[in-house]
């Protein structure tokens, strides 16, 4: 079902005129509202009188999750907090959250918008919507909750945690839809082994998962355990919350943009640069219609590209490819760009190795050098070590044929598609550490030779 016909299926000529008219507007607005932007305008020497629509819009400057920090908690705020009915925060890494506001008519648009997320994802009036997002401050479950209430769905405002609970109220409510990150309805899956709950008998039929990056096979390993539809949801509170971007249904590939509200940008993190179409780069947003905490270019820090071409469901808004990673993980290897989920993607093609890597950077002279180390797969393991008389160290096994030729595969396969030479050692299987949360997949050890 498309929720909104007439804003995501526009013609693209509509829908950029619409978007430089609410650009103009949005401009002027901050320009007259915010006292941060008024600065950073005068300060670049832009007139906002000068911005005139979308072909200006690479000329303004950048707003950073720091100016967010530093005008903590409302200094970004265009309303006066009388006409604000809900503040927000995400909490940060350290100290103060980031806050956001919302007016009465964000929080509409905000429900409109989450809305077309979960209708895209196949919610409909006849569905009971499981909301396994935390509610509060962060965004996740309010936005959810608003978004298939507004379908006419019924709403199961459960929120986070709870895993037995969850189960039971699946199961006894007749649960169609859940919305939670992706790992936890992983988690949800091994408990209901333990309590041999047969899941596959639920009425569940879709999972709109987000909040934390995943990839395509953890979107198998779903489907195929819950015998569900996963689709990716994509938001983040500066934005507006969930309902930024979500997948529809019926083709899973690339997250429907509602570049009616946010308009998209990718740049090349470095340069600041707006990177040719379709190419994959940092994403950018400015919120056109937000009234109480609008942004002009705010950096995301999601590494994504967007899609033009047009979708099989009908809709016609920009598509934005799944998050592959954070700007923050970004190495810059002899002058290219490399992200580590860049080089995870490579490996996924080879069916030989495991997804566990680490990735060690080094530099000789001037010249920056790349050694993928990955797990191989515990079957090849096997045939190899077999082969061989001595099993004893990987050294040995690594001239084995199978693996000479695995290893020049998996470099052809760096080399067309991300660009660069790379070495390839294999590991034995479960050799490389893992970490609970985040796997230092990185070892750049280029900083402490330049002391040397
Ligand atoms: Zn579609």
């Amino acid at each position: 079902m498309i929720f909104d016909r007439e804003h995501e299926c526009m013609g693209r000529e509509e829908l950029q005129r619409l978007q430089s008219e609410r650009l103009v507007a949005l401009v002027k607005r901050v320009y007259d509202r915010v006292p941060f932007y008024r600065r950073l305008f005068d300060e670049t020497g832009i007139a906002p009188g000068k911005v005139r629509g979308l072909a200006d819009l690479a000329g303004l400057p950048f707003t950073r999750k720091y100016n967010l920090r530093d005008e903590y908690p409302f200094g970004l705020f265009a309303t006066p907090m009388r006409e604000v009915v809900r503040i927000h925060a995400s909490s940060g890494t350290t100290g103060k959250p980031t806050t956001v506001g919302y007016t009465k008519d964000d929080i509409a648009m905000w429900a409109n918008v989450c809305a077309r997320a979960l209708a895209g994802a196949g919610t409909t009036q006849d569905d009971v919507v499981q909301v396994a997002y935390g509610y509060g401050l962060f965004t996740g479950g309010l936005g959810a909750h608003y978004g298939a209430e507004l379908i006419g769905a019924s709403v199961i405002p459960i929120s986070g945690s709870n895993t037995q609970r969850q189960l039971m109220l699946m199961e006894d409510f007749g649960s169609t839809v859940i919305c939670c990150t992706p790992s936890f309805m992983l988690y949800l899956y091994d408990v209901a082994q333990q309590l041999e709950l047969d899941v596959k008998k639920l009425p569940l039929k879709v999972g709109v998962f987000g909040a934390e990056p995943w990839s395509e096979g953890m979107r198998r390993d779903i489907e195929q355990k819950w015998n569900i539809k996963a689709c990716d949801i994509y938001g983040l509170s500066e934005i507006i919350g969930p309902g930024v971007s979500c997948e529809c249904v019926e083709a899973q590939s690339g997250l429907h943009l509602n570049d009616d509200h946010f308009l998209p940008e990718i740049i090349d993190p470095e340069s600041g640069e707006t990177v040719p179409e379709g190419e994959m780069g940092e994403l950018v947003i400015t919120t056109l219609t937000k009234e109480a905490f609008p942004l002009i270019r705010y950096r995301t820090g999601d590494i994504t590209r967007l899609m033009t071409e047009p979708c099989i469901c009908g809709r016609t808004n920009i598509r934005m490819d799944r998050v592959s990673g954070r700007t923050d993980d970004m190495l810059i290897i002899r002058g290219v760009n490399v992200f580590p989920s860049q080089v995870e993607s490579v490996l996924l093609m080879s069916p030989q190795v495991e997804p566990h890597y680490r990735l060690i950077v080094t530099r000789k002279g001037a010249m920056d050098n790349m050694e993928i180390q990955v797990e191989i797969k515990q079957d090849l393991y096997r045939e190899v070590s077999d082969s061989v008389l001595s099993m004893d160290d990987m050294t040995t096994i690594s001239d084995h044929q199978t693996l000479i030729a695995l290893k020049s595969n998996i470099q052809k396969n760096v080399k067309d598609i991300i660009g660069i030479n790379v070495g390839v050692t294999f590991r034995e299987p479960g050799s490389i550490e893992r970490v609970e949360g985040k796997t230092q997949r990185v070892v750049d050890k280029r900083k402490e030779q330049e002391g040397s």
